[in-house]
């Protein structure tokens, strides 16, 4: 059984893969080819945003994004330790300060309630992060921010193709904020075959820097009118994305229904085993399940048996980021105490679009039988 299975999802668009490559290999435009455009219209359309920017992966756009803020050394930007290291890593890199919030202990998302207490002066931007593919709380966080009038940057890497319904305006994950930024880093929900990524915006001030921004700053052809860098995404993983775009309906449709169905099959074992426990998935909005995480007790020996069934399984992430040597700095060892409690207690299952019924099944009475086991040990 594969974590994520991107093999069967390849062996169905084989034809339209393959013919959309030959049509790079053949007009050669690798650098900013037609393809580039289509996909960002394609990609804007879709999620209701003015403007997509692709760029070389879901970090590039996080980056870009500050950077056409115009993000300062010393300004703070407030973030969640617990998510990818790319999130916090963009702004330090700007020699900007990540400002740690907790989350919420039921959904492992910003919690809105702790955000302004962490406003100072020298906050620039507020990053929420839609973890496991659910989008955070967004419609809190534009709220806060647009009181403080600070912009909201949502890292959307995990979440693409996830709606949010709140205050009754359906929204797409990416176009709920100021900048949205996703990544196509191939096991994401859109996935290309290497890296890749966009950033969507509906100001066009912001989109034009970013478009500099990803060019070496430049405005026309060596013509440098700000500091850039090297982040575009190559024609061909385009190509690749625009020959998945047909079936990612489907996709999404098919990793809402398997979440829905892990969640009811694994309902009984939360009240039957404490320290196990399910993610909530608040009723505005939707997941993707970019990951199917849940809570466990005695995590090592869990996927250890889980390992021996043949079930594979990962750790989204062991240590929250403030616990990191490199971030640890920007932080206080017992600020939140939350992210610290699930990162003890995360395991994700397997969960790709192409994930069958009969393996789900599989996983679940594998992880039944660890839990009883390890419950029965302590
Ligand atoms: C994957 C990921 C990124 C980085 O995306 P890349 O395309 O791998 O650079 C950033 N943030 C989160 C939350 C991610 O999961």
């Amino acid at each position: 059984m594969h974590f994520i299975d991107l093999k069967a999802q390849y062996a169905t668009l084989k034809t339209d893969i393959d013919a959309a490559i030959h049509r790079v290999l053949d007009h050669g435009q690798y650098i900013m080819g037609p393809e580039v455009k289509q996909l960002e219209t394609a990609l804007a359309e879709r999620v209701g945003a003015k403007h997509c920017v692709t760029v070389s992966s879901g970090t590039e756009a996080l980056l870009i994004a500050l950077m056409a803020l115009d993000l300062q050394p010393g300004d703070e930007v407030i973030t969640t330790p617990f998510t990818f290291a790319a999130t916090a890593e963009v702004i330090a890199l700007l020699g900007a300060r990540p400002v740690f919030v907790d989350i919420e202990p039921d959904t492992c998302n910003l919690d809105p309630s702790r955000i302004e207490a962490a406003i100072t002066p020298r906050t620039r931007a507020i990053m929420p992060v839609s973890l496991y593919g659910q989008v955070a709380d967004m419609a809190e966080i534009n709220a806060i921010a647009a009181r403080h009038r600070l912009p909201v940057i949502e890292d959307a890497a995990q979440s693409f193709g996830a709606t949010y319904r709140s205050g009754g305006h359906p929204g797409h994950s990416g176009h709920l904020s100021t900048i949205g930024c996703t990544s196509f880093f191939p096991s994401k929900p859109l996935g290309c075959y290497g890296d890749g990524g966009a950033l969507f915006t509906d100001d066009d001030t912001l989109a034009q820097a970013a478009r500099e921004i990803r060019v070496h700053g430049q405005s026309a052809r060596y013509t440098h009118t700000r500091v850039g860098l090297g982040g575009r995404m190559d024609t061909l993983q385009c190509a690749v994305v625009l020959a998945k775009l047909p079936r990612f309906d489907w996709e999404l449709q098919r990793r809402r229904e398997l979440g829905a169905r892990y969640h009811q099959l694994l309902a009984p074992l939360v009240a039957q085993h404490p320290g196990f426990g399910l993610l909530t998935v608040r009723p505005d909005r939707d997941s993707v399940w970019g990951q199917y995480t849940v809570f466990v007790p005695q995590r090592a020996k869990v996927q250890a048996a889980l390992q021996a069934a043949g079930i594979p399984t990962a750790v989204h992430y062991p240590k929250p980021l403030h616990h990191q040597a490199a971030y640890a700095a920007f932080c206080c060892p017992d600020c939140c105490p939350n992210s610290v409690a699930a990162a003890d207690r995360v395991m994700s299952l397997p969960m790709s679009p192409d994930l069958s019924e009969a393996d789900q099944d599989r996983v679940v009475a594998a992880l039944a039988d660890a839990l009883a086991s390890v419950c029965a040990d302590a």
